[in-house]
């Protein structure tokens, strides 16, 4: 087993990570601030521009294995043809627009978890009620920000390992260049027990 793996595995879970934001997104519900009806265009090109770590990459993978349907030849075309649309990997460390791979184009469009999904997804949330289209949402920075305190050195460590051994370069890339680079580069990611 890869060794980041074992420090993956004794901090706090994926779940536990976001538990705050998700109460917050559970608050926000039950004040009519739901994303329910809305068609999801935080997710594309028009406004989404997400940047996650190693380790929102390695949560995002490990929801993957655990789903019985997988397929990690869909997931790696899948991801690199959006890097291609948008030129991702050409922009390695800069901030850019574009569709996410988990986007279906539809109503609570997300394919991801909200236990595992990007931390920065799941505090943007909307400020006005019964919205079919976003245009006025917003990023909860404080509540990351109390979230990212509660949790940076555990987070810091396993970051610091995955990108020690693995040899990443990079802090934050885009959702799919940070998922496809651990994928290429974590040869023990998809076993687990090598
Ligand atoms: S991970 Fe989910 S919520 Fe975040 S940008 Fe992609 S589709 Fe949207
Ligand atoms: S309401 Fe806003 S935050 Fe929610 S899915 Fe729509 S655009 Fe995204």
């Amino acid at each position: 087993m890869a060794k980041f793996y074992d420090i993956y595995h004794q901090i706090p879970s994926a779940r536990q990570r976001r538990s705050s934001l998700n109460e917050q997104m559970s608050d926000f519900e039950s004040n009519n601030l739901s994303c329910r009806g809305c068609i999801g265009n935080c997710c594309t090109f028009t406004s989404n521009s997400m940047m996650i770590s190693p380790i929102e990459a390695l949560d995002i993978i490990e929801y993957f294995i655990e789903t019985d349907s997988f397929d990690l030849e869909h997931l790696v075309k899948k991801l690199q043809s959006t890097i291609n649309e948008f030129r991702l990997y050409t922009n390695a460390g800069l901030r850019k627009t574009y569709t996410c791979p988990f986007y279906t184009g539809e109503k609570k469009g997300c394919t991801i978890s909200k236990h595992s999904k990007p931390f920065g997804c799941l505090a943007f949330l909307p400020n006005e009620k019964n919205i079919i289209e976003g245009k006025t949402c917003s990023s909860k920075i404080n509540s990351l920000k109390d979230r990212h305190e509660k949790f940076k050195i555990d987070e810091q460590l396993v970051n610091e390992a995955i990108k020690n051994e693995l040899g990443l370069n990079w802090n934050k890339l885009s959702i799919p260049a940070a998922v496809l680079d651990l994928i290429k580069k974590g040869e023990h990611l998809l076993s687990h027990d090598s």
